[in-house]
Order: C-alpha cells, then sequence, then structure tokens
C-alpha cells in the first residue's frame, strides 16, 4: 500500500481559530496514526488578505498542540514558476485556452441569463472545438486562461464523510485558471499542490466540496488520479453560527493564553466531529490509536466552552505535578512572579478546584505575592470572637516545626484552649492567609506556605 500523505493547507487571511485547527488535527492525526507523513502548506496567493501574523499564528498554534508536520511549511507564493510551467504545459495539450471576454462582455452575458432564468455561467465562446471558428481576437487585450472542463457525464466521488457525491460536468462551466497578468487561480495551485505533494487523503472543511469536482477535473487532465477525500462539516460556534474571526472566534493561541492544555484541546476538537463510542476523555496517544476517517460525524458540530473547560479540567486533574508547575510558571511570570520548588507541591494541592492553569497560577500567586483578604468575607469570618484564638495561633507558629502534621497540632490545641470547632478558625485563617476562605485544607496549606509570611499575615487580624 502506498504511504498516507495528508496535508494541513490554510490561508493565513485571519488569526486561525478552533473551527480552522480542527482541519490540521484530522489530517495530521490520519497521518500519525497509518505512519504516513504530513505536510505544512501555507495558501498565502490572496496577498491582499494574507499576513505574516497570521501565519506566524498558524504555527505558533500548531506547534503548541504537537501538531508536528514532516514537511513544509511550502509557501504557494513560492511556487509561481511551478504552476506557471504547468499551465504553459496544460496549454500545450490544449486543457486550457485563452478567452478574451471582457467585464463588460460577462456582465451583459450574465444579465442575459439571469433574465432568461438561467444559471449564469460562462457561455465558450472563446472555447476551441473542431470545426468551430473563433471571434477574432481583440487588439491589446490580456486574455483569462480557461480550464476545458469536460462536457458530459459525471464527476463522482466516495467521500469519506458524505458519501458517495456526483457533479454533472454540464454544471460546471470552464474555469479561469490564470488570470490576464497569468497569475494562477486558487483551485489550479491547490491541485498542482497536491500532485507535486504526493497528497493521497485530502481532509478540509466541507466549504471546499464545490471545488472538488473542479480540482478532480484538472487532476485528470493532468493525467493523475485524485487523491480520497474526507470534507468535513463545520464547526458553529455557540450562537449555532458558522465559526469565524468576524464573529468573534478566538486565535487558537489565546486558548494557551487562557490556560488550556495542548493535550485536553486535542481530545476536546477530536470530539468535535469524531468519535470513539462513548469516550469523552482520552490522551493523545489514544486518539491516534482509535482514530481512522470511518467514523468521522457528518452534522455540524457546536464549540462549548462550558465542555472546553471540563475536559481542561479532567487532564489537569491527572497531570504530573512537575509538569503542570512548568505551564503554572509560565503563567506567574507573566504577572511578573517569580515561582520556585513549591510550585509543584501548590499545584498538586490545588489543581481538584481548578480548570485552567490560569485559575491554578491565580492559587500560586498567593504564596508568591502579596494578597488582599476578600472584605466580605474579612467581616464575617475574622471577628472579635475569634481574634484571640487567632492571637494564640500566631503565637504557637512562632516555635512550629514547619510541616503539616506540627501545623495541624498547633491548629487542634487552639480549638481545644478555646473551645472553637475548626471551620471558626480554619474560616479566617484562610481569609487572612489565602485572600479567601474557601481553600484546601489548613495545615496543608500553610505547610506550604512560607511561616514568615504566614505569621505576618496572621498579624493583620
Ligand atoms: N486554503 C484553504 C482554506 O484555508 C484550504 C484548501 C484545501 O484544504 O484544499 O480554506
Amino acid at each position: 500500500m502506498t504511504q498516507v500523505r495528508t496535508r494541513f493547507a490554510p490561508s493565513p487571511t485571519g488569526f486561525i481559530h478552533l473551527g480552522n485547527i480542527r482541519s490540521a488535527l484530522y489530517p495530521w492525526a490520519f497521518a500519525r496514526a497509518t505512519g504516513g507523513e504530513f505536510i505544512l502548506r501555507i495558501e498565502d496567493t490572496d496577498l491582499e488578505r494574507s499576513s505574516q501574523a497570521a501565519v506566524d499564528v498558524i504555527i505558533e498554534g500548531m506547534a503548541w498542540l504537537g501538531l508536528d508536520h514532516d514537511e513544509g511549511p511550502f509557501y504557494q507564493m513560492q511556487r509561481m514558476d511551478r504552476y506557471k510551467a504547468v499551465l504553459a504545459d496544460m496549454l500545450e495539450a490544449g486543457h486550457v485556452y485563452p478567452c478574451y471576454m471582457s467585464m463588460a462582455e460577462l456582465d451583459a452575458l450574465r444579465e442575459r441569463q439571469m433574465a432568461a432564468k438561467e444559471k449564469p455561467r460562462y457561455d465558450g465562446t472563446w472555447r476551441p472545438e473542431p470545426g468551430k471558428s473563433l471571434p477574432p481576437v481583440p487588439a491589446g487585450v490580456q486574455p483569462v486562461l480557461r480550464f476545458k472542463n469536460p462536457q458530459g457525464g459525471v464527476v463522482a466521488w466516495e467521500d469519506k464523510v458524505k458519501g458517495l457525491i456526483e457533479i454533472r460536468n454540464d454544471e460546471l462551466d470552464d474555469l479561469v485558471i490564470a488570470r490576464p497578468d497569468g497569475t494562477p487561480t486558487y483551485n489550479f495551485c491547490v491541485v498542482v499542490d497536491d500532485i507535486d505533494m504526493s497528497i493521497t487523503h485530502v481532509i478540509r472543511g466541507d466549504d471546499h466540496v464545490n471545488n472538488t469536482p473542479r480540482q478532480i477535473n484538472i487532476f485528470r487532465a493532468l493525467g493523475k488520479e485524485p487523491p480520497v477525500y474526507a470534507h468535513l462539516p463545520t464547526v458553529l460556534n455557540e450562537l449555532g453560527e458558522k465559526m469565524s474571526k468576524r464573529n468573534g472566534a478566538k486565535p487558537v493561541t489565546q486558548f494557551r493564553d487562557e490556560g488550556y492544555l495542548p493535550e485536553a484541546m486535542v481530545n476536546y476538537l477530536a470530539r468535535l466531529g469524531w468519535s470513539h463510542g462513548d469516550d469523552e476523555i482520552f490522551s493523545r496517544q489514544q486518539f491516534l490509536e482509535w482514530f481512522n476517517l470511518d467514523h468521522l460525524g457528518r452534522s455540524a458540530a457546536q464549540f462549548d466552552e462550558t465542555k472546553l473547560r471540563w475536559v481542561n479540567a479532567q487532564h489537569l486533574k491527572a497531570m504530573d505535578d512537575e509538569a503542570l508547575a512548568a505551564l503554572v510558571s509560565t503563567q506567574l511570570l507573566r504577572n511578573g512572579i517569580t515561582a520556585d520548588e513549591r510550585l509543584p507541591h501548590i499545584c498538586g494541592l490545588f489543581k481538584d478546584r481548578c480548570d485552567t492553569t490560569v485559575a491554578l497560577a491565580h492559587w500560586a500567586a498567593a504564596f508568591y505575592a502579596d494578597i488582599t483578604p476578600n472584605a466580605e468575607e474579612r467581616t464575617q469570618h475574622v471577628t472579635d470572637a475569634v481574634r484571640p484564638a487567632l492571637a494564640d495561633l500566631a503565637e504557637k507558629l512562632v516555635d512550629c516545626v514547619w510541616d503539616k502534621a506540627s501545623i495541624g497540632a498547633a491548629i487542634k490545641e487552639v480549638l481545644t484552649a478555646h473551645g472553637l470547632k475548626m471551620p471558626q478558625l480554619a474560616m479566617p485563617v484562610r481569609v487572612l492567609v489565602m485572600g479567601t476562605a474557601q481553600t484546601p485544607s489548613l495545615d496543608a496549606v500553610l505547610a506550604l506556605q512560607k511561616q514568615q509570611t504566614v505569621l505576618q499575615r496572621l498579624k493583620n487580624a
């Protein structure tokens, strides 16, 4: 069997969002799952709308998610000579022809067709046929090149998502594949690239379904068999609209900055249009073991941030504390906070109550930077009735061995001496030391704080 070769071919015309990156995840996974190769190709021929910043987000986002490529990135703008050479061959072989119809003539044609309730399409005026005489070539007009689409018959393919699709050739007019200045157009470049890059499986968004029969005809004109196609249903945003930058979709890298884990993103994105039984939480490794093109969903998938947070929380809980600390320390650094060797333990203690590394960093900050106790909780818990016990605890902690067991014993002694129940003392201590009354068990939290910090914060009672 020939080696699987897939590609992701984004246009850098806006910041890549989750809907786009899912079109990278599946071809990547299919290549990895089959021992194949994954190619990155940047389709940057729309000079006005393409930007380097958008390319950077593509490359950064893919690296973050671990969607590594074996070849590329190839840039279409750097392949112009190749496209022009293929165009010249096609002209020579009679697969394309020059068309001198002006814009005004095309407009007039369209209007006539609309008035006659026909589908607007090029009428083949300049298409050479045996025995047909073409109009005289107008002086000083640079022609476009049109592809001589086959007439009659159908173009059919077995789409891995949508099943058999058949389009009658009569529905397809002769596509412009080079502009008057000789630059090739989109559908043509894609085919030349997919041939040159020996792509075996094209897995892409279904906004390209209409291009596929045209591309297949170009493949055949070039003497090649088209690849296998899988057209993925759209990803909708939370309002049920097609996800797009225009309606507020975030660039992929923003999820990294908001504290999502790459493993969780891959898990969540994988489920957005593919399933393996009822499995909701799985590792990258499991995903690659299970992934194939037979279980791709047929209907549009809807993004759900609450679910993404939940998936992230599951991965966060399962993650090794050292690895987690590395990510949290990056988040802390962004706020000018340098962590120390306590951070993995802090992560271990707080990760169960966090759904992002940003939330975790927020907790960790209370160990490395000043805190301001929540005013309401302070009024509620730090009362005159409990102040003597707080002072007593502070005194006991001065000479305390700084570990969880000894701190726990000191707390118990104060509870007994003052006839208090655990929450009556623990709540005000938490508010003073951590800023809020909702924390994991007090002895564990205090043991991770520095002794001096605890004593100082208790003084603010
Ligand atoms: N450049 C196209 C896009 O970003 C993808 C083309 C393809 O995958 O064939 O939508």
